[in-house]
């Protein structure tokens, strides 16, 4: 019989995913008394199963890839002999990269005086945890004055389709012990195109059945149109407009359903599903609160607070978008919150990317939003066709697009599709965030030859004097 340990605390933080960890440092650094609890690794979904592996997956992807395009005679003049893909170091190297991140995370918080407790917790009441730890010490009671949920979210199972044997999640994807012959992926969302054409880089036939009659269906046309020719370059294989049924009697195939009820079966050694995810609320007591939810997350509003006092909810379990920089940003707001701070969630836009080939990346409004939004806008589009930086990067696909309100020339949007546009989400963000105009984005020197310089373009084609095109 194991005793029970009595703990209390000023803040009390449930999850160390990107929203929990990133609260409890900075409450931490506020001198604000702060315990964590983290079931399974710090850094959650994001750095051991999420947002760090699958960019170290697609950058492999892409290596390999490259260096097959050059053996393939590469117009460059650089030559390489059959390259070959040894998974299980390309696996041991993302896992490297995901060891240092979390054991960063650790000394961060470490370094900030925040106690981290490893276990699993369960919900005893709004100001009490109780944790069955992971080394089978004794179990603890944690008392606590804010209690902040951060368990963060789960991949959405389909009824047909059980996680189990070939059918896997991101989790399984990102870790294989082989490539399988045949890959077929459900939803053509953030993961499964993220995940689907790395896959396809390294050698595995893949196919992608999505419910809807667009990939990345969040994203306008325009901006999918490269991804699209990708895919088509790649050899991926689309069935738009279809749904999954099931596997197979024999296994080794997933039922498809046409938009016309027609079934095929699609041959497959593997399934990814990819179909979303959707916020952890079971497991842990989180019932016995009976906060207010909206829809499957749980209910906060512009300060984070659920509906029970002291209670603060961030992160994906708090629904869309699910993505670790809001997390984080609400995160630190929380702790700035219970220090006595003056706060509220009120960005002008968060900056969402995916990591496809080409990357795609968008921030703020685009033509369409702006006009249901009831905003008389202007937009303005510069290709990569035109930029001699995208030229000396063999990847001239893509464009910068710039929406501005036509009154004002008050920047409310940009979206962009290319090789290595993640990196202008920053200025896009930072341009919105600091209420630039037109005027100041086609007034600032950008740096010569680079991408930036589409950006500064698209501004002023907006104005009406583009200079490169
Ligand atoms: P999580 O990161 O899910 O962390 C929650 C933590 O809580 C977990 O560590 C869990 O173990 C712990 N926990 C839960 N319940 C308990 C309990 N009862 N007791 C103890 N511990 C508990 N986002 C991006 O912005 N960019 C990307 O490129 C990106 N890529 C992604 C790729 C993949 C394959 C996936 C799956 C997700 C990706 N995301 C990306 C989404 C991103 O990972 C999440 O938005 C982010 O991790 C959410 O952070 P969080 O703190 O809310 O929750
Ligand atoms: P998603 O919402 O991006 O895409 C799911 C796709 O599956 C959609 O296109 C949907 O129409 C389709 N779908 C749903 N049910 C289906 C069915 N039964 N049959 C066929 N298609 C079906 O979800 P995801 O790709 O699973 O990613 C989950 C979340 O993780 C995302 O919402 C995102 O917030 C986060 N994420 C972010 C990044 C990033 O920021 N780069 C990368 C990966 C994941």
């Amino acid at each position: 019989m194991h005793a029970m340990k009595d703990l209390t605390t000023t803040l009390l933080v449930l999850g160390g995913g990107p929203g929990g960890y990133v609260a409890a440092i900075r409450a931490g650094q506020l001198g604000v008394p702060t315990i964590l609890v983290e079931g399974v690794a710090l850094g959650g979904t994001c750095l051991n199963i999420g947002c760090i592996p699958s960019k170290a997956f697609i950058h492999a992807a892409q290596a390999y890839e490259e260096a097959r395009h050059q053996a393939n005679g590469s117009p460059l003049g650089v030559r390489v002999q059959s390259p070959t893909l040894d998974l299980a170091q390309t696996v041991r190297w993302k896992d490297g990269i995901v060891e240092r991140l979390t054991t960063g995370v650790g000394a961060l918080l470490k370094k900030a005086g925040v106690r981290v407790i490893r276990g699993h917790a369960r919900i005893v009441d709004g100001k009490t945890l109780e944790v069955h730890a992971s080394d089978a010490s004794d179990p603890v009671r944690i008392r606590c004055e804010h209690l902040l949920l951060a368990t963060g979210s789960v991949p959405v199972e389909l009824p047909g389709l059980p996680f189990g044997g070939p059918v896997i999640s991101s989790t399984q994807a990102l870790s294989p012990a082989a490539l399988p012959r045949r890959l077929v992926v459900v939803g053509a969302g953030y993961i499964g195109l993220e995940l689907g054409i790395a896959y396809r880089k390294m050698g595995a036939e893949v196919a992608v059945v999505e419910a809807t009659e667009h990939v990345l269906p969040a994203y306008d046309a325009e901006l999918t149109r490269p991804v699209l020719a990708t895919l088509k370059r790649l050899g991926v294989v689309l069935h738009l407009g279809c749904s999954v049924q099931g596997l197979s009697a024999d296994g080794k195939a997933v039922r498809v359903r046409t938009a016309t009820a027609d079934e095929f079966p699609l041959p497959a050694d593997q399934v990814l599903v990819a179909a979303g995810r959707r916020p952890r609320t079971e497991g842990f007591g989180l019932e016995g609160l009976q906060l207010d939810m909206a829809g499957r997350s749980v209910k906060i509003d512009d300060q984070c607070r659920t509906s029970m006092r002291n209670v603060w909810a961030i992160g994906d379990l708090t629904g869309e978008p699910m993505l670790a920089h809001r997390a984080m940003a609400q995160g630190e707001m929380v702790a700035e919150l219970v220090a006595g701070n003056q706060r509220r969630w009120a960005p002008a836009a968060i900056p969402a990317v995916c990591f496809t080939d080409p990357e795609v990346v968008v921030v703020g409004l685009n033509p369409t939003d702006a006009q249901t939004a009831g905003i008389d806008a202007v937009h303005a589009v510069f290709p990569f066709a035109a930029n001699g930086r995208s030229m000396t990067l063999e990847s001239t696909d893509g464009f910068v697009r710039v929406v501005a309100r036509r009154d004002n020339h008050l920047v409310i949007g940009w979206q962009a599709v290319g090789r290595g546009v993640s990196e202008l989400s920053a200025a896009f963000g930072q341009s919105i965030e600091m209420g630039a105009r037109l005027e100041d984005v086609a007034g600032t020197i950008h740096a010569h030859p680079t991408l930036g310089e589409a950006v500064q373009e698209a501004a002023l084609r907006a104005l009406g004097h583009a200079l490169h095109v």
